[in-house]
């Protein structure tokens, strides 16, 4: 154990099971125990300041009011410096003067000394100012920097590196220390993008130049134009990377890099197409799963929160999200999957295409020459004793009946369906044949949602939001006591957009007594809406709307997600109709 842990520990700020549950962490992914106890939120980092400056006593060191001699970062390869925290700052005569996050770790002490020749003085820094100074002084050039440097390397270098094995994680990072600029530009592409927070980058060749453009927050910005020459060298830079034939210019090629960005394990698909001027290039950004499928992360309110768990939570039934693509179903279903998962539940999926690869469940992909479809390979996943299923997407009458009936012979199942809200569900089932019996006997929960941008919290200010838009959700705003509208300025952090990530708005549909009643009786949409609602649930723009209250969201991104603009000017329940009976409308 470090002696900063065991300081910690003799403060008692951190007990005995939590340094357990942070080691069986560290296993997996590779990350020092203080690292990742600030990560699981059990130490903060001013507390790892403290034990580490009460051990050590080395003196303290600012960065920000030091000079750094950048001479000194070629004393300290990068790898070492990132891998152990450190950073160079000053050197007298034969004595270097290292910032370090643990100053009280000989070994990494003895290391340094080893590789520089050099006295080592340790002084103690703060971790994220280290990590930040390793950023900006390894890594100086921005990607026109880099681009300028490429244009000038002449002749432009050939020799590519030899493909990579199959399951070897690239940090790219360290490849980008080679001499190769095509290496550095991909590296700070992708590096730039991972930063940025972006979902996609798409590199596209067009008549003069290759555009490279960023997904971020749903939508495409662009970042750098490359002279088009350059691009077939960029291509098979990539297309080497993800193990992809680099003389194939003419078919359609997916591949994956593994890759490690800012000890942040990321997970790249690539996908090929060659277009009129080229190949056009999009990689996909997908994070490591543990921080991605956290149900607590994406959005639902405490109330949702508690309805969902305690449905995902059941041996039995059917449990459907719905939304249109792109709307956040699978982050839910995963989340889902994560949360339930143990030792004891066999959990099986079938998936068209696997987005993620979610450790202790297992995945089948549909596969592309027809021989396993959604109802045959349910029906093979079925014949190995599963307890969870979560099929990809309802799309057939077959489908639909299998999955079905295995909810009633003990099996939990998860699917989606592309609806616009979660009454329309029961219709779509219905229009696919199914009895109105199997659905009222194992529907469970229907979860209708929707993604919106978040407001940029470092440039938040209020405003008065359009009058038509304020008009559109009058009948909402009634329900909540909203003082003021929030909305992003626009800043550095988000890149001038005013928002900064997503969010989930969900309207949740517990399948209650009374809406397998109405099921059963083949009840129209807009009565088991009206009766939910009735019974408290709240519609996809009522989550909105209470999202614009927190101050987390604005109404305009509530509108575009959902049909508000589109509804009439009366409101939907009028005055007659606020004591209805549901039963009466059955028995007309
Ligand atoms: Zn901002």
């Amino acid at each position: 154990m470090s002696s900063v842990i065991a300081q910690l520990m003799r403060k008692h700020l951190m007990t005995p099971e939590q340094l357990q549950s942070i080691r069986e962490k560290c296993s997996l992914v590779k990350k020092s125990v203080q690292d990742i106890s600030v990560e699981m939120g059990i130490v903060r980092e001013e507390d790892l300041f403290d034990a580490a400056l009460q051990i050590s006593g080395s003196p303290t060191v600012d960065l920000d009011q030091s000079r750094i001699d950048s001479a000194l970062i070629k004393l300290v390869p990068f790898a070492m410096a990132r891998g152990h925290g450190i950073f160079p700052v000053q050197r007298d005569e034969d004595t270097l003067t290292v910032a370090m996050s643990d100053p009280s770790n000989v070994v990494v002490r003895d290391e340094l000394r080893f590789v520089t020749d050099l006295e080592i003085k340790p002084v103690l820094c703060r971790k994220n100012q280290i990590s930040e100074y390793i950023k900006k002084f390894y890594h100086p050039d921005t990607v026109q920097q880099i681009l300028k440097n490429t244009l000038e390397d002449s002749p432009l270098e050939q020799i590519e590196r030899e493909p990579l094995s199959s399951e070897e994680i690239v940090d790219l990072a360290l490849l980008s220390s080679d001499n190769s600029s095509f290496i550095k530009l991909v590296h700070k592409i992708i590096c730039d993008a991972v930063e940025g927070r972006a979902s996609d980058v798409h590199i596209e060749p067009q008549e003069k130049n290759v555009e490279v453009r960023y997904r971020i927050d749903g939508y495409l910005k662009s970042v750098i134009k490359i002279p088009r020459n350059l691009h077939p060298r960029l291509a098979a830079r990539i297309k080497i990377l993800a193990q992809l034939d680099i003389a194939e210019q003419r078919k359609i090629q997916e591949g994956r890099i593994k890759a490690v960005i800012d000890g942040k394990k990321i997970d790249l698909r690539i996908s090929v197409i060659p277009v009129f001027y080229g190949e056009k290039i999009v990689l996909r950004i997908l994070e490591s799963t543990e921080s991605k499928f956290d149900l607590n992360q994406i959005g639902f309110e405490r109330g949702e929160l508690e309805v969902f768990k305690k449905a995902i939570g059941k041996t039995q039934g059917v449990i459907l999200v719905t939304g249109p693509t792109g709307s956040g179903k699978t982050t839910t279903l995963y989340s889902a999957l994560q949360h339930i998962k143990c030792e004891t539940k066999n959990i099986m999926t079938i998936e068209d295409p696997i987005e993620y690869l979610i450790e202790g469940i297992n995945q089948l992909q549909l596969s592309h020459s027809k021989d396993v479809n959604f109802s045959s390979g349910l029906k093979s996943i079925l014949r190995q004793d599963p307890d969870v299923i979560l099929v990809g997407e309802i799309r057939d009458k077959e489908t639909a009946e299998i999955a079905f009936r295995a909810s009633l012979t003990g099996h939990l199942v998860f699917s989606t369906l592309h609806t616009n809200n979660a009454a329309s569900s029961v219709t779509r089932l219905f229009n696919l044949g199914l009895e109105p019996y199997f659905l009222s006997s194992s529907l469970v929960l229907l979860v209708s949602q929707r993604l919106v941008r978040m407001v940029c919290s470092k440039c938040r200010q209020a405003y008065n939001p359009d009058k038509h838009v304020l008009q559109k959700f009058k009948k909402y705003l009634q329900d909540v006591n909203i003082r003021k509208f929030y909305r992003g300025k626009g800043c550095s952090q988000c890149n001038f957009s005013g928002f900064y990530g997503r969010t989930s708005i969900f309207e949740i549909l517990k399948v209650d007594d009374q809406i397998k009643d109405l099921i059963f009786n083949r009840a129209s949409e807009r009565l088991i809406f009206k009766t939910a609602v009735h019974n408290g649930m709240r519609s996809l723009i009522g989550s909105g709307v209470a999202k614009v209250a927190a101050g987390i969201t604005t109404l305009e991104e509530v509108a575009k997600v959902t049909d508000v603009m589109e509804e009439r000017e009366q409101p939907l329940v009028g005055p007659d109709e606020e004591k209805w009976d549901p039963s009466l409308l059955l028995a007309e």
